[in-house]
């Protein structure tokens, strides 16, 4: 194993700790095959470590420990399930820095940001682990008085997992949290660029006590292949994906022969509205945590900056000043503002993206060249006057580059950030209260940030409409993915038939 790392103790020693087989009914496992897939430093393209690269085989095997310790798992007291959770909230606390630099060293980010990603996927546990003793049901009398109906709330049974590389443990624990929480066994499958967390992950749950086969983790390079048949084979009950919507609209079909629950966390196209009437230094602070959150690459990254075009003009210096003031480099370097994309693929469509906009018309502010050297780096960028025909307008950019829009009208800006197939999340800065509430309403999209740029929180349900998803993650919502109603019907009176 190449270890580029060899030299710098605290990256060393992080990854020698991870571990990097199949997790399979408590016990780490190598692929039946012996196949590894090599894990890559986006900052340096050479090779961090090999995981496991599991075959449908083994992805097989992993269902069928999710499937044998369901009913036990059912079974288990929720204040059991509660601290499970809350002890793997604890101990992921205990373990920010090692966490952090594990995920900086697959992913990327900056440490203080992958610090700050431990910390918000530490809360999904703590979040979940106060739901699980609060799943509830009813009793009610049916209006004819002839029967009563007894409520109960059932684990939906074991669930696939899936996640993206661009926040490697925040979406794991978004979607075990509930699981575990709910009663329901699971296999996750992250993404091959990033499977550490996932691996770290698992370990820290078996340390706070979750039994045998409720979680088990495959890494794979082969997703289609361990995948589909696990959709298809009529045992998984729920799958939870979180990634592209191309991806989801495949997995959704595959889903469709058994019949089997989905929550569907997918794309976005964030427009990002600034009225003339906005603070502009509150609207620039939020520009900057919208677009530049995880170097662009979040679903929830400002992708349309409509800006009205008596303001265009200082938003967009304003914010270009504070983009080419951020420091580019490697995540784990101390005072790196801005890492690498995850790969060359990344990059190379953002700088086609970029290309395609000057093209177009639009002006680069700042930034727009890619910058020699080792590591997929991308400098953060600032288009202005970007036509409505640029093909960024109609993609997820996943990198550094603000693309600036002017408008006039309320009403035709509502219009455009509407005109996507996607609706996960949409900014509208604004000093009009009317203003942010009508737009608000108006916008097609699952979350508004009213003169924020975050709205990602455990406590709130997150998630998209129209194309961008199907279902909710974190709040009180977020349980209900994983949980079945079902009703006893019981004559009142004690009467028969
Ligand atoms: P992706 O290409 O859709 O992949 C997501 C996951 O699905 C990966 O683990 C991937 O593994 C797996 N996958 C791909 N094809 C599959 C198949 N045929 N069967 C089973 N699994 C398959 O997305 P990504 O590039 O990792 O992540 C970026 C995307 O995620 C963006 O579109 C972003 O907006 C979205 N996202 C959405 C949210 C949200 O909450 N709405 C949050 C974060 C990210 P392989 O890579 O091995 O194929």
């Amino acid at each position: 194993m190449t270890d580029p790392h060899s030299n710098t103790a605290p990256e060393a020693a992080v990854l020698r700790g991870v571990p990097k087989q199949l997790f399979i009914d408590g016990k780490w496992l190598d692929a039946a095959s012996g196949a590894t897939l090599a894990v890559d430093d986006p900052a340096t393209g050479e090779v961090l470590c090999e995981v496991a690269d599991a075959s449908p085989a083994d992805g097989a095997l992993a269902l069928d420990a999710a499937v044998a310790a369901q009913p036990a798992w059912a079974a288990t007291a929720p204040r059991v399930r509660s601290e499970i959770l809350r002890r793997a909230y604890e101990i992921i606390l205990e373990r920010t820095e090692e966490l952090a630099r594990l995920m900086t060293l697959e992913m990327g980010k900056p440490l203080a940001e992958a610090r700050g990603e431990v910390a918000y996927a530490a809360e999904f546990f703590r979040w979940f682990s106060e739901e699980a003793v609060r799943i509830d049901g009813g009793f009610t009398t049916t209006p004819d008085g002839g029967n009563r109906v007894l409520v109960m709330r059932q684990p939906v049974g074991p669930c696939l997992l899936i996640t993206p590389w661009n926040f490697p443990l925040a979406m794991g624990t978004r979607k075990i949290g509930p699981a575990v929480a709910a009663g329901c066994t699971m296999v996750l499958k992250p993404a091959p660029q990033t499977p550490l967390s996932s691996l770290a992950l698992a370990g820290i749950l078996t340390e706070a006590g979750l039994p045998e086969g409720v979680l088990n983790v495959v890494t794979t390079s082969d997703a289609a292949g361990v995948i589909e048949p696990l959709l298809r084979g009529g045992r998984i009950r729920k799958l939870s994906f979180t990634g592209s919507t191309q991806v989801g609209r495949i997995l959704l079909a595959q889903c469709a022969d058994a019949v089997v629950r989905t929550s569907m966390e997918l794309g976005g196209n964030a427009p990002f509205l600034v009225f003339e009437d906005a603070d502009l230094d509150a609207a620039v602070d939020g520009a900057m945590v919208a677009k530049m959150r995880n170097m662009g690459e979040a679903c929830t990254a400002a992708n349309r900056m409509f800006v009205h075009r008596s303001v265009a003009g200082e938003f967009s210096a304003r914010l270009a000043e504070r983009m080419a003031a951020l420091t580019v480099g490697p995540g784990t370097e101390p005072g790196s503002e801005v890492g690498p994309l995850i790969d060359a693929a990344g990059r190379g469509k953002v700088e086609s993206l970029v290309r395609d906009a000057v093209e177009r018309g639009a002006t680069v502010l700042t930034g727009g060249r890619t910058p020699d050297g080792p590591g997929s780096f991308y400098p953060p960028t600032v288009l202005t006057g970007v036509p409505a025909d640029a093909e960024l307008t109609r993609t997820e950019i996943f990198g550094p580059v603000a693309a600036v829009i002017p408008f006039d009208d309320e009403d035709d800006v509502v219009r455009a950030a509407n005109d996507t197939e996607w609706g996960l999340v949409g900014y509208v800065f604004t000093r009009d209260l009317d203003r942010a509430l009508r737009v608000g309403e108006r916008l097609e999209t699952g979350m508004v940030g009213v003169n924020t740029g975050l709205v990602s929180n455990p406590a709130a349900p997150f998630g998209g409409v129209k194309q961008s998803g199907l279902g909710r993650e974190g709040g009180r919502v977020g349980i209900e993915e994983f949980l079945e109603y079902k009703y006893l019907a019981i004559p009142a009176g004690g009467r028969r038939g």
